[in-house]
């Protein structure tokens, strides 16, 4: 899934954002709202022009409840700094350049995002004198437009498409090198018998030896017809006699090996009560945001009475990453060992996952009607607009008006794995707040 070049639309109250927005994306149905104080069902909007779509962001239906106009229109600038690719300030050429005019420009210009400025209810030839007055603003070359009746549209089109950058190229054939991926656990659950299984006789062994000393050695197995990097193999094949001193060395080669993967397989031995030091592990799995798949070792091993307790630990200890893919193996005999690819490729893809601007808004509009924010002291925080800047792992950066409570963000993260899936990797919800 790709995601389409983003425009945000900012400019004061009035100047007409929502009327340029509804002429962009060639619709003629109200998002003009008259009334006063009801927020827009929607702030993103899907636009397409000479065969290129990109999404278009409306800001102007933001927050009725803000305090102050300057504070709105920071909000939408730094929203738009955020998200956007590249920023249309519109701009009432019948009234000219406000002090809150020059403030954005001063927040645009430290963005060094390209803008360009829109000259709005530019409806005849007078008007252009006008909108030539908005060159004082420093921003280049004022487009005179109307909104409402569409002169200059077609012109301010293509100097947005211009300003945004181009469709990223399908990248068809994989990106860089094999996925690196970290075996873990703790000492005797089988790490060196699974890697010796995976091994067989096909590896390569990846010697680091550029000079430096501490480099891991990694080895590249072929799974599944494909290649794939195994850190710090060495780590794991090296049968240290594990003194009490050594104990920290392997919890630091631990965190460095999770580090350095894409995917880590955290090996339980399913034949014994899980035990702090797993869930330890798996939460810097979590914590350091890589993707994680678990695999309960020692299944030969696991009779009736074990799964018993075992099914109750697991829903006591893997509460936090219920969204784990989960595999029963013996690393000794090799049994099942084959389903491991297909829970790495699973919890990659999950790792990977980009929701596109528009289908994330449309979303949390939903969940948020159906679901409200919870009134605490008479106020109650509201998500004005969300956004995905960044993959593996998903990172999402909700802007809201009051801050929003731990379980409703739990209830957000519940929410968009049932929608998007996510499968296999952890969730990182940002705010940003604006009282
Ligand atoms: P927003 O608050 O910036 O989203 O502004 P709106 O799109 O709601 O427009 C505010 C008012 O300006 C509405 O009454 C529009 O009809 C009017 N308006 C918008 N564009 C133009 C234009 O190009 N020419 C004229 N004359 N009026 C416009
Ligand atoms: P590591 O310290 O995590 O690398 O664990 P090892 O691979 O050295 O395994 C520790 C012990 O568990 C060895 O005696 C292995 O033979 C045994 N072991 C590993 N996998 C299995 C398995 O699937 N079933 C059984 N029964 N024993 C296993």
């Amino acid at each position: 899934m790709s995601e389409q070049p983003v425009l945000a639309v900012i400019g004061r109250p009035n100047v007409g954002k929502s009327t340029l927005v509804n002429r962009i994306i060639g619709r003629r149905e109200a998002v003009v709202e008259d009334t006063p104080g009801v927020t827009r069902d929607r702030v993103s909007y899907d636009a397409l022009w000479n065969g290129r779509t990109f999404t278009v962001v409306d800001t102007g239906g933001w927050d009725p409840d803000a305090k102050g106009m300057a504070e709105r229109i920071a909000q939408q600038a730094e929203v738009a700094m955020t998200v956007a690719d590249a920023i249309l300030f519109v701009v009432d050429s019948r009234v000219g350049i406000t002090d809150i005019d020059e403030r954005v420009v001063k927040l645009l210009r430290a963005s060094k995002k390209p803008v360009i400025l829109a000259a709005n209810k530019v409806d005849d030839q007078r008007g252009e004198l006008e909108a030539a007055a908005l060159w004082n603003l420093g921003l280049g070359e004022p487009m005179p437009i109307s909104a409402l009746h569409g002169r200059g549209s077609g012109d301010l089109l293509d100097a947005i498409l211009d300003a945004l950058p181009d469709p990223p190229e399908e990248d068809l054939d994989a990106p860089e090198g094999p996925r690196r991926v970290a075996i873990v656990g703790k000492p005797n659950v089988g790490k060196s018998s699974l890697l010796n299984k995976l091994a067989r006789e096909e590896r390569v062994v990846v010697d680091n030896a550029s000079g430096t000393t501490v480099d891991p050695v990694d080895e590249i197995i072929e799974l599944g017809g494909r290649e794939w990097t195994f850190i710090d193999t060495a780590g794991i094949r090296r049968r240290v006699k594990e003194a009490s001193g050594h104990e920290y060395y392997a919890s630091l080669r631990t965190s460095t090996a999770i580090e350095r993967a894409e995917v880590a397989v955290m090996i339980v031995d399913a034949s014994e009560p899980m035990s702090e030091q797993d869930v330890r592990i798996i939460n810097s799995i979590e914590e350091t945001g890589r993707a994680l798949v678990i695999a309960f070792n020692k299944w030969d091993l696991v009779d009736e009475e074990r799964r018993y307790y075992l099914e109750r630990e697991i829903d006591r200890e893997l509460v936090q990453v219920p969204w784990a893919p989960r595999i029963n193996i013996a690393a000794l005999t090799g049994w099942h060992v084959d389903r491991l690819v297909r829970a790495l490729d699973a919890a990659l893809e999950g790792w990977e996952t980009r929701v596109p601007t528009g289908a994330l808004n449309s979303f949390l509009g939903r969940l948020v009607s159906e679901h409200p924010h919870p009134v605490r002291g008479g106020k109650q925080p509201k998500i004005l607009f969300g956004t995905q800047p960044s993959t593996a792992p998903p990172t999402f950066v909700l802007f809201t008006s009051g801050k929003l409570e731990a379980g409703y963000l739990r209830f957000i993260e519940r929410r968009l794995r049932e929608e998007f899936g996510f499968v296999g990797s952890p969730i990182h919800i940002q705010q940003r707040v604006r009282e």
